[in-house]
């Protein structure tokens, strides 16, 4: 490709930022005029893969992305509907010769891309597609035999011997800037969008949105958390993990940016034995990233059904009143309340709850685990698809690389190993506050923990054994 004198379109998707951006960084290398545009989709009420949460924290994010880009003489314009449709007539509209974006490997993302490379061919107009979303795509880590891996660990090892790439330098000025576009206006697009543009009203006290704030968290964590990850990252209460997740999800940072400066700690001399443990752990959480990234592309149907074959009939229980209660967090098990409530509240869950919730929902109440998988993405604010449905394939024993079905965490136990003073429980399950916490860590047996707080829904013992005879039976 060379530079030539034209005007192309910046696709902004799940990259919503300016630095180290794969598509904006070519798109501005190699025109003389960058559009930014987002196309808002036009759904509204109910959705099976988000919720209000996650539309927050979208709305936030394309404000900080628009002020962002005013900084620098442009703004964001924004369509709606079929993004093809939409980005064809943006074209027509503003001269643009081509579109540039990042890829989004999630089904729904490729269907689309599908569509736009067939219309634009038609239209006279070239696009551009860039990986962007992780550090490697799920076709550059393969098997000898160029396989997909279905196993974590010799992924892993695959996926660290991959050369990285070096980071993009900042993005050219001038080509955002819409001085220089003819008539020095950008086309007129709709209103920053708020909830209200799908039917939806706030719920709970999201985190800040935007890619000041989630630079500010990244680098926060690797200022210092990021040496005691290790021994931190699975006590509930502590606040030891990174928070990035979201960041990831909206493309707030890069995962290549992430990855390349926690590699780089590593080269400090003065790092102990622990510290040097705490950042390789890390890097591997990234990498679990990668490796559902992968198994979501090589293995669409496990949006569907069990990734594990032998498990895709097991007679999961309905239970409305049941699933209510975990949705609601009034089981009577503290630790899994504590957990739901944290997301109700903040469309948040630390991943040692997500672990706990997600096995109580199957194995203590076998309910099926799409239904906890659709609730967590329509409550999460870092809701992604894959990582998602992994996780609630390897907690529900079904997935690639899942916990054996016959490892069932008690919850009891749990929430002594990691929430021992209950501070946890506490913060999120009020009711509890004056229960000294040794109480918090067994099953009541002379009435209810505390006024106003249920008796444990099930006993965890008989649930246990019925949930090893429904998988031992397949
Ligand atoms: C049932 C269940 C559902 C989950 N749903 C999601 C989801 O929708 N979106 C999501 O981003 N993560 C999901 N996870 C993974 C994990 O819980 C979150 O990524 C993590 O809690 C986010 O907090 P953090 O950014 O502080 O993580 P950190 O511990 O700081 O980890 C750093 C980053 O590594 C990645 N990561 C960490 N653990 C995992 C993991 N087990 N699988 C995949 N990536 C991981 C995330 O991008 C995370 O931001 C789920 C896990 C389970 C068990």
């Amino acid at each position: 490709m060379t530079r030539s004198e034209q005007i192309v379109l910046h696709w902004f998707r799940r990259d919503l930022r300016l630095t180290d951006n794969t598509a904006l960084h070519f798109a501005c290398e190699q025109s003389t005029q960058v559009i930014p545009v987002y196309i808002l989709s036009t759904w509204s009420g109910e959705h099976r893969f988000t919720g209000p949460m996650r539309q927050d924290f979208l709305c936030g994010c394309l404000k900080s992305l628009n002020a962002n880009l005013a900084a620098k003489g442009s703004r964001l314009v924004l369509r709606e509907g079929d993004p093809a449709a939409a980005l064809i007539s943006l074209a027509r509209e503003t001269g643009a010769k081509a579109i540039y974006y990042n890829r989004d490997p999630d089904p729904h993302g490729r269907l689309v891309e599908k569509r736009l490379a067939s219309e634009i061919a038609t239209n006279g107009l070239r696009s551009f597609a860039f990986d962007d979303v992780t550090v490697h795509t799920p076709s550059e880590v393969l098997t000898v035999a160029g396989q997909p891996y279905r196993i974590f660990t010799p992924y892993s090892r695959a996926w660290r011997l991959v050369p990285k790439k070096s980071l993009l330098p900042p993005p050219r000025i001038s080509e955002l800037d819409s001085r220089n576009f003819p008539g020095g206006k950008l086309p007129n697009g709709l209103p920053l969008p708020d909830l209200s543009r799908w039917a939806l009203s706030k719920e709970g006290s999201i985190i800040e949105p935007g890619e000041r704030a989630a630079r500010r968290r990244m680098n926060a964590f690797l200022s210092e958390p990021i040496l005691r990850y290790a021994q931190l990252r699975d006590l509930a209460s502590e606040e030891a993990t990174s928070r990035l997740s979201q960041d990831l999800r909206f493309g707030l940072i890069s995962p290549r940016e992430l990855h390349t400066k926690a590699v780089a700690l590593l080269e400090n001399p003065g790092l102990d034995a622990s510290e040097i443990r705490s950042i390789q752990t890390f890097l591997t959480e990234l990498i679990w990233r990668e490796f559902y990234f992968a198994l979501l592309w090589h293995y669409p149907e496990v949006l569907e059904v069990e990734f594990n074959p032998k498990f895709r009939r097991i007679p999961w229980v309905t239970n409305n009143e049941a699933l209510a209660r975990w949705k609601e967090g009034t089981t009577g098990f503290p630790f899994v309340d504590a957990g739901m409530r944290q997301l109700l509240a903040t469309g948040f869950m630390h991943n040692r709850l997500r672990m706990i919730t997600a096995m109580f929902l199957t194995k203590d109440l076998h309910l099926d685990w799409r239904e906890g998988e659709m609730f967590f993405m329509q409550k999460l604010v870092d809701g992604e698809i894959a990582s998602n449905n992994g996780g609630w394939q390897w907690s529900a024993g079904t997935g690639a690389d899942a916990a054996p079905y016959f490892r069932i965490q008690n919850p009891w136990s749990q929430s002594s190993r990691f929430d021992p003073e209950g501070r946890f429980i506490k913060r999120w399950v009020p009711e509890l506050r004056d229960v000294p916490f040794a109480s918090l860590h067994q099953p009541p047996w002379n009435g209810p923990l505390a006024r106003g707080y249920p008796m444990p829904i099930v006993d965890h013992a008989a649930e246990r054994q019925k949930c090893l005879d429904m998988f031992a039976s397949r």
